[in-house]
This record gives structure tokens, sequence and C-alpha cells, in this order.
């Protein structure tokens, strides 16, 4: 605290509350943050904007001190900092404000508050019980932030306890406030709510991070905005300079027409009977919330649909509920005109829907099983292989064997763990097993991501040699390259809805990707 004040008093007139420059953070195998410059002023709303990867969950953990940056300087007030620590950052006036809430639900709203209060033990004696209360009740007043200060926080919702953790980084008089995707765990009304705050604190001149990849709530609630794309910045404009469509190609960086072979129109009749139909299909997520609302969707023979989408909006739980892995909560999941027994993988198995999880070492493969038992895994033709409990080895490593040459699978052999597959690879052994199953409709999610360009190559080829063998193929991705070179009609999934549907022919990256910001009315 005294920090932070000292900061203020020794700012030069015209120096910006925070500044950063030539920020880089890398991981292995990827550089997070490549020369990222930031700034934003005193009483600022500054929204931080990017697809999912692009770099602003790591940025905002330097600018917490989660992590240090590998190059670049940050400056408070145009004084600079380095903070090896959340701690010191706090101390300094720089709060997050964490969405895996910290939060101790034993105690009240009020005593979490003021817990880990800095202040010497002094001035915080002085501050007991009641007079607690009534500070944090204040302060919540302030901010129109709507919570019970006596209220036990294990009883609290989600979006009240996001509050909670806003009271928190007031009450210590953050000057600096970071929230990433705030919204992701609220309702709509909830999010709104929560911009009047973020409004009445940068009024008071606190500056507020707005971390979003959603253009709408950018728009309601910022200043200015900077881009980062594949962590790097593309642009730092004020909103009033911007529309949604300019921002959308920001964030998906392509320009119109720089998309080179197209599948182009399918040419089947509408009149075919489609080998997968959605109608109406809801589904919850994990949290008991429903990530899926009213998906209507039929994909015919030889047919590659694409969903677009952000991913988090509900396509992981599409994909499990149409793969008979999530049970549904409404609607019909058909195959081959037959409604398929919801949330059983078998039904749909046997109903010849084959399933690419875009976890490939998840629910994709047992990593420590050998590839031959992995190629069996999913019991296909398990007549073939076993007979009772016993299955049959020697038929098990032929078929094995012949997969793994067909496939082209780099492998040692094929009793060598799954684990120790590249991506590429591990990605042909699910593939592999999911085509000998001889399904008659493929979902696949997310099928490329993390590959290699030249494993990328082989896997669009399967598919596209499964459309042409007159396979369904449900494409679930966010890359839109991807999506226009594969796809013959592409629709776009946001906050659980389909909100758009395009011939991949003509639909262009901006228009797919300010369906998938939720740029457009729904
Ligand atoms: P965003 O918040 O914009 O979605 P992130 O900052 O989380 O993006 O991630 C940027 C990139 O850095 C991604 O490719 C992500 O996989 C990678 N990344 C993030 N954190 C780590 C980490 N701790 N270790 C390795 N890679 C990471
Ligand atoms: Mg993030």
């Amino acid at each position: 605290m005294a920090a932070a004040t000292a900061l203020l008093a020794a700012a030069p007139p015209d120096a910006p509350a925070l500044r950063l420059r030539g920020i880089v953070k890398r991981f292995p195998g990827i550089v997070a943050n490549d020369g990222v410059d930031f700034e934003a002023a005193a009483g600022e709303v500054h929204a931080l904007l990017g697809e999912n990867g692009a770099g602003k969950s790591t940025l905002s953990s330097i600018l917490t001190g989660l992590y240090q940056a590998d190059e670049g300087t940050i400056e408070l007030y145009g004084q600079p900092v380095r903070f090896r620590s959340p701690r010191e950052a706090l101390d300094a006036g720089v709060a997050m404000v964490h969405q895996h809430f910290r939060l101790v639900g034993p105690l009240t709203v009020a005593e979490n508050v003021v817990l880990g209060d800095p202040r010497p033990a002094g001035a915080r004696l002085l501050l007991r019980g009641r007079a607690i209360e009534a500070a944090v009740r204040e302060l919540a007043l302030r901010y129109d932030l709507d919570v019970d200060p006596r209220a036990r926080v294990w009883q609290l919702s989600v979006g009240e306890q996001q509050r909670v953790e806003i009271l928190k980084a007031l009450y210590r008089q953050a000057r600096v406030l970071i929230l990433d995707e705030p919204t992701a765990v609220l309702t709509p009304q909830e999010a709104e709510a929560l911009f009047v705050t973020v409004r009445a604190m940068a009024a008071e001149g606190r500056t507020v991070v707005f971390i979003s990849h959603k253009l709408r709530e950018v728009a309601a609630v910022a200043d200015r905005v900077t881009v980062l794309r594949a962590g790097k910045v593309v642009a730092a404009v004020d909103m009033a300079d911007t529309s949604p469509e300019g921002l959308a190609a920001l964030m998906v960086g392509r320009e119109a027409g720089a998309v080179a072979a197209r599948a182009g129109a399918w040419a089947g009749a509408a009149v075919v009977e489609p080998v997968l139909e959605l109608r109406d299909l809801w589904v919850e997520g994990d949290r008991g919330l429903p990530a899926v609302r009213g998906v209507s969707l039929a994909v015919r023979p030889g047919e590659i649909v694409a969903i677009a989408g952000v991913a988090g909006n509900g396509q992981r739980e599409l994909a499990e509920a149409v793969a008979g892995m999530r049970p549904l909560r409404q609607g019909e999941v058909r195959a081959g005109g037959q409604r398929l027994r919801g949330g059983n993988a078998r039904a749909a198995i046997a109903g010849g829907i084959a399933y690419i999880p875009e976890d490939r070492l998840g629910t994709g493969v047992a990593p420590s099983l050998p590839v031959s038992a992995n190629l069996i895994l999913k019991g296909y033709r398990s007549g073939d292989f076993s007979h009772g409990p016993l299955l049959w080895p020697r038929r098990v490593r032929v078929f094995a064997q012949a997969l793994v040459e067909r496939y082209q699978v780099r492998v040692a052999g094929i009793d060598t763990p799954a684990r120790q597959l590249s991506g590429g690879n591990l990605q042909k052994v699910v593939l592999a097993r999911e085509f000998s199953g001889e399904p008659r409709m493929l979902v696949a999610a997310s099928p490329t991501r993390g590959l290699d360009v030249a494993a990328i190559e082989t896997v669009h080829g399967y598919l596209r040699d499964a459309a042409a063998r007159g396979l369904g193929v449900l494409l679930i991705s966010e890359d839109l390259d991807e999506i226009l070179t594969l796809a013959h009609r592409v629709t776009v999934l946001y906050e659980g809805a389909l909100v758009g549907e395009l011939d991949a022919a003509t639909a262009t990256p901006e228009e797919i990707g300010l369906l998938m910001a939720g740029g457009a009315a729904t």
C-alpha cells in the first residue's frame, strides 16, 4: 500500500498508469508473448482481445508477478518495476481478480475481504467485527457489487464469489485491476452488472485490464483495446475508432481472398437421408449449466460440415454428446434415420459414428497401453479379436501391424506405449482405429491441433478421403484455414448455439470470425 502511494506521488504527470515494453515469454516450443508493448492510462478500461492461445493470460501472469518475463520492462506510473511474486505486484497496487476463486468457504464475505490484508496488525486491530462489515458494505455499495458482507462464502454463487474477489482487490486499494475472461463464469445478467462495476472502478481513476475473446463485451465495456494474435500485438486502438468487423479481422488475422484451395459447395442433393441429424440438442457442461443450447444440424453422406467457434463455446460438450459420451438434456441425436440412445457410447458406435476427440492423450488413447491395444480399444468388431473374455493376441498383432503400415504410424513397434508417440503419430493411431470400425459418420474435434505441417496434411487427406468415400464428416475446429480448405458448409457455435450457416465456397474469414466472436446479433 505504502509502495503504491509512493509510486503515485513520484509519477511523472504524463506517464501512463501501466506501460509494458517488449515483453517476451517463451515456453517450450512456443513464444507465448513475442515482444508485446502495452499501455493503459489511469481511469481507462483497456481490453486485451485475442483468440484462444493468443497469449493474453500469459501477459496477465507476467503483469501480476506469477511469471517472470524473459525480456522486456514494466513501468507503473513511469517507475520501472519488477514483480517476483503476486504479493509484490499487489503491494505495488496491481491486482488480479482470480477466476479460480481463492476464498475461504466457512468465513464470511467481510472476513474473506480483509483476510491477508498486508497492513500492519495495529491498523487491522481497529477493524473488527461490525466495523469490518461496515467497511466492506460501503465498498460494495460504491461499486455496485451486490453481495452481503455477512454471508458465508460457501453459500455464494460463482458470480457473488467473483464480486468478493473484486472487493478484496479494491480493499487493498489496487490501482490496476486485471480481469481475465471474467464473464466466462457469469450469466448474461451478472456480466452486465460486472460491466457497471468495471466502469465505476475506472471512473475513480483506476485502470482496468479487461481480458476477453468476445467482441461484444469488449465493445460494451472498454475505452481502448489492444489486440493480440499469436503472441504479438496487432493493434492498439480507441474503441471509438473500431468496428466489430475490423476487430474480428484483426483477431483472426486474415484478409479476404487469402484462402487458397476450397472444397466449395457440396454437390450432393438435399434429398439424401442424413447420416447424422441433431434435433434441438441441449447438453449440460461439467458445471451443470447448459453448454449446448438447442443445436439442430444435419450431415449428409460425403458432406463435410464444419462447426467453427472459439473453444469453450460448447464444442466439447457437443462432440461428446454426439459420440454418446455425455448425456443429453433434451433433443435427439439420429444416425441413419434412427434415434440413438443418449449418453451411450456403444449406441453411437453401433449407429456408425466414429469420434476423434480433441484431447488425444486423454480420451483419445490410453497412454500407457501399447499401440496395438490402442488400435482395438473401442472394441470395434470385438468378435474378431476375442472369444468371451479372451483376446486373440495373434489376430490383434496382425491387425495392428497392418494398420500401422497403412496409416504410416511412425513407431518402433506395436508394443510401444502410446505415450511415446508424437502428436501426429498419435492422431494417426486414433484415425486408424476409428476408420477400422467402418463408420458412416466421423466427428472430428480439432483433429490437427498441435500437429506439425506434415501431419496436418496427412490428417486432412484422411478426412477428404473419408468424405469422398461417402462418410459424413462433422469437423469442429477453431482454425479457419482448415475449415475453409475442407468444409462444404460452415456453421458457427457461439455460447452453445449455432449462430450462422455459410456456404464454404463464398464465406470469408471475416464473416466467420465475426460470428465466432459473437459480433452478430443473436
Ligand atoms: P490466451 O490466454 O490468450 O488463451 P495463453 O497466454 O494462455 O493464451 O497461452 C498462449 C500460448 O502459450 C498457448 O499456446 C499456450 O499453450 C502456451 N502456454 C501458456 N501457458 C503455458 C505454460 N505454463 N507452459 C507452456 N505453454 C504455455
Ligand atoms: Mg487465457
